[in-house]
């Protein structure tokens, strides 16, 4: 018998039930013993009945006095016991569950668990329940008991006879994936002990001892994963030659062209980069910086550092309005150095388009600025030393493959201004370097946030007319809520229209998804020109775009936008020299509505903001589901274990460092765990 076994050798799991298993995800024995409790109800302390409380949870322990069923007025089957224990009488019932009453006999000893009520006398309303025949066997109460995430049709009962079954047959199976020397050092239980306790502590401090070693366990997979595909990144890489470093020209008159002092943060994140592309492996970085933190001037410096070796470099955008944005700002400041630029959009006249290929595989441009067009589609480029990706912290690691495929292994650049927690970074881009840009630029105003009430709608708007007046210019944003939902749209363009006729001496106009791109990026260069005052818009202007006359941020229906999307908007604005607003309106409904506008009242820092959105919405839907190894974390939480978390990344670095390839005997089984977890090419696990 083994562990990999099917669960359906486990006694009691017949091949009815062996369905609702397998929709638990458990298919093996394995499997069974390592789903994990959802939370646990203390039902150690048994009271005498007449001690009980009304409403409160509790736990009685006595003889069987009476049993019976009976019918209710409304035709209900009722069963009922009478529970006594020389305090007190208990009654505990079931609705239409006659046969409960096969199970039950006068005289027999029970423990019963669930919320007391009164109803003529004391009740319990379908109590956990176990008949004392054993002392020592009690898994139902009288325990600390397990409660188990599962389907419909497997009760919690039932269940839990069949892990305990699994638990006194086959742990003595286990076979420790921690190596000795690790649980030593970290003290950490053994593996029986903590599958046995996970399931049915016999203390807190048990459970409490049993879940750090399992946790611990998961992330030291996970990480020993990380790690390997860390070390083959490099080794695979290895072999990489770098233009020689003739001259430093280009980067010397870059920052003299800088018209403003670059923070100190800038300065670091530009010297890591720096070393590098100036070492013999390929830059996996990661660059963190709040919106209007300076992240370009950071890509352009990474752009020249890889022309000083005579290398192209590519930088790329999520959108072409971005992309053209960060051209035009790259002809600008790069002019003086007579470098040559290209544009490379799907927009683009076919001849142009056409030319400007060509240009890229014959070397005649040196700065290639696009969307993610620029690697996926046919472009070769005659010499590709560095790729930076901007505003991509979700995608970044799929590019990156995407490169590897066409057999590129430039220098990688990753830009995001949705910080993260550094812990929760190390484990999702574990393969990237991290730079953190944590300083904005000096003489930045703050963006004065509100969270605006209905009524003073009057108001705003009147405040709204001066700042325009004074020459500012203004963005009013409805969120679009689902693809199918296109009365929203009408709802935008009514809003539009009714906005026209209370500012009608300004110019206003309208952009959202469904205008055809061409129009949407009329529109935003004209907004980006002063032509237009108020731009009134869907949630398309989110990323990027930089219009340092923008003073004025209005959020329609802000409980719609998630808290990181919340900021991006807000970040639209303050990005000049003049006094910026970003009002929010909105009714929400759920506490957590509430808590994301609090948060982003309350603060202008993008790593607050990002922990709050996370500790709000979980890992799972921050990402998205499918993203990471951590969609296979079944106990860990990335986030409030990240204490347990460092201590596994520490020993699985240090495992990997010392035996890549897994030969040691103490590292097998580990080895066979990633192997059964990834694959065969456990070596090349994606964590993306
Ligand atoms: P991000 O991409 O990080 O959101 P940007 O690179 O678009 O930020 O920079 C935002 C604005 O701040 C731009 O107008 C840029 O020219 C300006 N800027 C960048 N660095 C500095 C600095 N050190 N001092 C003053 N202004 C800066
Ligand atoms: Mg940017």
């Amino acid at each position: 018998m083994q562990l990999s076994d099917s669960v359906q050798y486990v006694k009691g799991v017949g091949p009815q039930r062996l369905k609702l298993f397998h929709r638990c995800g458990i298919f093996t024995i394995a499997d069974l013993l390592y789903y994990f409790p959802r939370r646990y109800e203390d039902r150690t302390r048994i009271k005498p009945i007449a001690k009980v409380r009304l409403g409160e949870f509790e736990t009685v322990k006595g003889k069987i006095l009476a049993l019976g069923i009976r019918k209710t007025k409304n035709n209900f089957s009722l069963f009922q016991l009478a529970i006594g224990d020389g305090t007190g009488i208990i009654y505990a019932t079931w609705f239409n569950q006659d046969y409960l009453k096969r199970f039950f006999k006068k005289g027999e000893e029970v423990i019963i668990s669930g919320k007391v009520g009164f109803f003529n006398q004391l009740q319990m309303n379908s109590p956990e329940y176990e008949i004392i025949r054993s002392e020592k066997e009690r898994i139902h109460s009288g325990r600390i008991v397990p409660v188990y995430p599962l389907t419909q049709n497997l009760t919690q009962r039932f269940f839990r006879k069949i892990i305990k079954e699994a638990i006194d047959k086959y742990a003595s199976a286990l076979e420790d994936i921690l190596p000795a020397y690790v649980r030593n050092a970290e003290r950490l239980m053994e593996i029986r002990e903590a599958i046995e306790n996970i399931h049915f502590p016999r203390t807190i401090f048990l459970q409490e001892r049993a879940r750090e070693r399992l946790v611990f366990e998961e992330f030291f997979l996970l990480q020993v994963g990380i790690a390997l595909r860390r070390q083959y990144l490099k080794r695979l890489s290895g072999r990489k030659k770098r233009g020689e470093l003739t001259h430093r020209t280009l980067t010397h008159r870059f920052r003299q062209l800088i018209p403003f002092k670059l923070t100190q943060a800038q300065e670091r994140v530009m010297a890591e980069i720096e070393r590098d592309i100036s070492s013999s492996q390929p830059m996996n970085r990661l660059v963190q910086g709040d919106v209007g933190s300076g992240k370009t001037i950071i890509a352009i410096y990474a752009l020249l550092l890889s022309l000083e070796r005579g290398k192209q470099g590519v930088f790329m955008a999520p959108t072409e309005i971005l992309a053209e944005q960060h051209y035009f700002t790259l002809e600008k400041i790069l002019f003086p150095l007579n470098i040559n630029i290209a544009l490379l959009v799907s927009g683009l006249p076919a001849k142009v388009r056409r030319e400007t290929i060509e240009k890229i595989r014959k070397g005649e441009v040196d700065i290639i600025v696009g969307t993610h067009s620029v690697i996926q589609k046919r472009v070769e480029y005659k010499n590709l030393g560095v790729v930076v990706i901007d505003e991509q912290h979700k995608f970044g690691v799929e590019q990156r493959q995407e490169l590897r495929k066409k057999g590129l292994n430039p220098d990688c650049l990753i830009m995001s201004a949705t910080p993260i927690p550094r812990t929760l970074a190390l484990t999702l881009y574990g393969d990237l370097d991290i730079s953190v840009l944590d300083e904005t630029p000096a003489g930045r105003q703050p963006i004065f946030t509100y969270w605006v009430e209905e009524e003073k709608r009057e108001k705003l708007y009147q405040f709204i007319y001066k700042q325009v007046k004074e020459g500012r210019q203004g963005y009013i944003v409805y969120p679009v809520i689902k693809k199918s939902s296109n009365t929203r749209l009408k709802d935008i363009e009514e809003n539009f229209k009714r906005l026209k006729e209370i500012f009608a001496d300004f110019s206003l106009s309208l952009l959202h998804g469904r205008m055809k791109k061409e129009e949407k990026e009329e529109v935003m260069r004209r907004f980006a020109r002063g032509e237009i005052d108020i731009l009134v818009s869907t949630n398309v202007i989110e990323v990027g775009i930089d219009v340092p006359n923008a003073s004025i941020m209005v959020i329609e229906n802000a409980e719609h936008f998630g808290l990181s999307q919340l900021h991006q908007l807000r970040g639209r604005v303050g990005r000049g020299k003049f006094k910026s607003y970003c009002f929010l309106l909105g009714e929400p409904k759920t506490e957590e509505g509430v808590k994301r506008l609090m948060s982003i009242t309350s603060s202008q820092d993008g790593f607050k903001i990002a922990d709050d959105d996370l500790k709000l919405r979980g890992v799972g839907e921050f990402f998205g589901a499918r993203q990471h190894g951590l969609s296979e974390l079944r106990i860990g939480d990335v986030l409030k274990d990240t204490q347990i978390m460092q201590r596994a990344k520490k020993w699985a670095d240090a495992l990997v460092e010392k035996d890549y390839h897994l030969l040691l005997p103490e590292h097998q089984l580990i080895k066979r765990e990633l192997r059964r977890r990834f694959g065969d090419k456990w070596a090349l696990i994606s964590v993306g």
